[in-house]
């Protein structure tokens, strides 16, 4: 058997060797390294997979977010509700911004922020919401857009897991997720669904004016060479990041249809142990299972995660501490009990590996070892 990996970007790399050498000699031999033909062809080869009109690459996914947040021109003390249970990431930026976090409560079966929360939480203060569409599924976006309509609020949508991921609103119509708020953003991390050999990120927006500001933040607030008319960033995607992503971008459906038969595996080796709840999957998303976490009841976790450490099978806590709990991001607003959910799932979650390589001998191997400890062999 293979050796277990939680991701394992070898064996991705291998298959595509000849033509991602090739390409990356290609940019190097052409010398445009920065913002070279590979860049614009990016942005348009991902505005037509995913059905949006502008895409704008930068640096990381951290960068899309605040650059977003900066083109939406938000103002200290403009209030921006998110999850309390994500990367924090997506706090970091408001912090920074001297914008104010918000942090709201998670649904237990999704993960994803909990509407009802983000209800509870709007003043006349609060601007935006950033809802993250964790592990690789669409938050329920319908009724989040229509808050957002009622109280005129920007949606930045935080993509970073789950890029080819999809939406069906109840008249049918499917948007990948990403592309229904006002602006999207992702990143391009190695081991996101779609990564690059480094750091890389994006942002999607339909807006014809966004899509000027985003592009003239993302360089120095230039919109003519060298005239500065505000302050921007320095944030943008190379071109050997750009022609790694090229050449995976047509394999990305395929990658996740690979995730999604990962995840139907272990849902099926797992699915009789009555001390794991399964990741839930919402009929109206699909779910590309950016990580496999699931849930163990009765206090178990940590034992779990002590067994697998022993038996050298790798996992993540994804993630093992609440936002709110943060010293960074701590306020007397967040009160502790306000966050029964997250407070468990901090306690409950954990992550196996996912990757597109998983081979069906080492997820059985996984789930013997999973089993194992919680008392339920596999026959
Ligand atoms: C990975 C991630 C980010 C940040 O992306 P970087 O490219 O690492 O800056 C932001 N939000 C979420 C939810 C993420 O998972």
């Amino acid at each position: 058997m293979k050796k277990i990996q939680m991701v394992d970007l070898q064996t991705q790399y291998q298959s595509l060797k000849p033509v991602i050498d090739q390409n990356i000699q290609n940019v190097i031999d052409s010398a445009r390294f920065i913002n070279g033909p590979d860049v614009k062809s990016l942005q348009q080869e991902l505005s037509d997979y995913l059905g949006v009109k502008h895409v704008i690459t930068c640096g990381n996914g951290t960068d899309a977010l605040q650059i977003s947040l900066m083109a939406l021109d938000l103002k200290p003390g403009d209030e921006v509700i998110t999850a309390d249970f994500t990367f924090a990431a997506t706090v970091e930026v408001i912090g920074l911004l001297n914008l104010t976090p918000v942090l709201v409560d998670v649904n237990p079966d999704t993960f994803n922020i909990d509407l009802e929360q983000v209800k509870k939480a709007i003043t006349p203060k609060t601007k935006a919401i950033i809802p993250v569409h964790l592990f690789g599924q669409a938050v329920d976006m319908e009724p989040l857009l229509k808050i957002a309509e009622e109280y005129n609020l920007y949606v930045v949508e935080d993509n970073a897991q789950a890029i080819g991921s999809e939406y069906k609103f109840s008249d049918g119509r499917v948007a990948k997720t990403g592309t229904m708020g006002t602006l999207g953003t992702t990143s391009f991390f190695p081991s996101k669904n779609l990564g690059c050999y480094g750091d890389g990120g994006a942002i999607f927006t339909n807006d014809d004016h966004l899509a000027h500001r985003l592009r003239g933040i993302v360089n120095h607030g230039m919109y003519k060479r060298y005239y500065h008319d505000e302050i921007g960033v320095n944030s943008r995607l190379d071109s050997i990041q750009a022609t790694v992503l090229r050449t995976k971008l047509p394999y990305l459906d395929i990658y996740n249809e690979k995730r999604i038969q990962a995840a139907t595996l272990y849902n099926r080796l797992l699915g009789d142990c009555e001390q794991v709840i399964l990741p839930f999957h919402d009929a109206k998303s699909k779910h590309v299972f950016h990580q496999y976490t699931l849930r163990i009841k009765n206090g178990k976790r940590d034992a779990l995660a002590e067994h697998l450490k022993e038996k050298n099978i790798p996992f993540g806590i994804y993630y093992p501490v609440p936002l709110h709990m943060q010293k960074a991001y701590m306020r007397d607003e967040f009160v502790h009990k306000n966050y029964p959910v997250t407070n468990q799932l901090v306690q409950e979650v954990i992550s196996l590996p996912m990757h597109t390589e998983l081979e069906v001998e080492q997820q059985e191997y996984i789930c013997g070892i999973v089993l194992d400890l919680l008392k339920w062999k596999i026959e």
